[in-house]
């Protein structure tokens, strides 16, 4: 069967999301350069999106570094920044309308489940994965304004194709089990946020880091459960580690990124996501010449590249 003439010519969105929890670091800098070069090699469009619904986590300093960042290092989105935090009430939409049939309120805590398991495993042999939700609520019928609110998640493995890390199988399911897609005091669940604007942005290949792999097969179902998928390619690349294996990480209190000398940290970048390198430039001319040359080969099945 041809394809048809709106998939040839749909153009190629990318994005980059992160979230204002801490300033860019050196792990969440190569993300943002590694989608910008691979969306703008293909001829797309980059899209910024701020994925701030952790009201206890984000903070709107962070934003407003984050986008003086990726400006000063010429890292230049197209189209208006898009803030999660003033878009609540369409993932509530999403909630009330296209997902209800599938959710269902829950009234588990923590402890109460820290209880079950250790019944389950007082009765059995059996090791359980405890980060899978036991679905005790699913037949209560509690009030779904009133409680969390959990999303049932498919039991069959869904695969897909990673363009950095091979094929991918896993079962949503069995993995997380059925997620939790608004808290009790409202907070909405990101990566049920990250779908429906991933979905009603139209963005057809996502580039992200390895450490949101595992929720890729709940996002593909999301897509699908909510009728918006568009995203075609999925790329998870290397995490940044330090020398001793350590992850670049917020929680690891990395440190936030210098853009005093923004084309030594280019340079720096680039070498890291092991690209060939470019001519010391303006950061806009450099950028240029690592999109001429970018190549995801180098990248291909690595789960880590360590700071040199
Ligand atoms: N907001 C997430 C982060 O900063 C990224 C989510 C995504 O790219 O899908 O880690």
């Amino acid at each position: 069967m041809e394809p048809s003439a709106s998939l040839l010519t749909q153009r190629p969105i990318g994005r980059f999301a992160p979230s204002p929890t801490g300033e860019l670091h050196l792990g969440s800098l190569t993300t943002a350069l590694a989608s910008y070069c691979h969306i703008k090699s293909l001829g797309g469009e980059w899209l910024l999106r701020i994925e701030d619904t952790d009201t206890e986590r984000c903070d709107r300093q962070f934003t407003e570094q984050i986008l003086i960042d990726l400006e000063t290092l010429g890292l230049q989105w197209d189209g208006d920044v898009i803030h999660q935090s003033e878009r609540i009430d369409i993932y509530n939409d999403y909630l009330r309308e296209a997902l209800a049939p599938l959710t269902y309120g829950c009234q588990c805590s923590r402890k109460s489940l820290a209880r079950y398991w250790d019944n389950i495993e007082n009765l059995s042999d059996l090791i359980p994965n405890k980060q899978r939700y036991p679905r005790c609520c699913i037949a209560k019928d509690l009030d779904k304004q009133q409680h969390k609110l959990r999303l049932q998640l498919p039991n069959y493995a869904i695969g897909f194709m990673d363009g950095i890390q091979g094929i991918q199988w896993d079962n949503p399911q069995q993995t997380l089990g059925d997620m939790v897609v608004r808290r009790q005091d409202g907070m909405i669940n990101y990566i049920l946020a990250a779908s429906i604007d991933d979905g009603l942005q139209g963005i057809t290949h996502i580039m992200r880091g390895l450490d949101i792999l595992p929720m890729t097969t709940a996002q593909i179902s999301l897509l699908q459960m909510l009728d918006l998928s568009a995203v075609s390619h999925w790329y998870h690349l290397p995490l940044i580690c330090h020398a001793n294996g350590q992850k670049l990480s917020k929680q690891n209190l990395a440190q936030p990124i210098d853009t005093r000398d923004p084309s030594a940290l280019i340079a720096e970048a680039l070498k890291l996501l092991q690209q060939l390198p470019v001519d010391l430039d303006t950061p806009e001319r450099m950028l240029r010449q690592a999109i001429s040359q970018w190549d995801n080969a180098p990248l291909q099945n690595k789960q880590q590249l360590a700071i040199f």
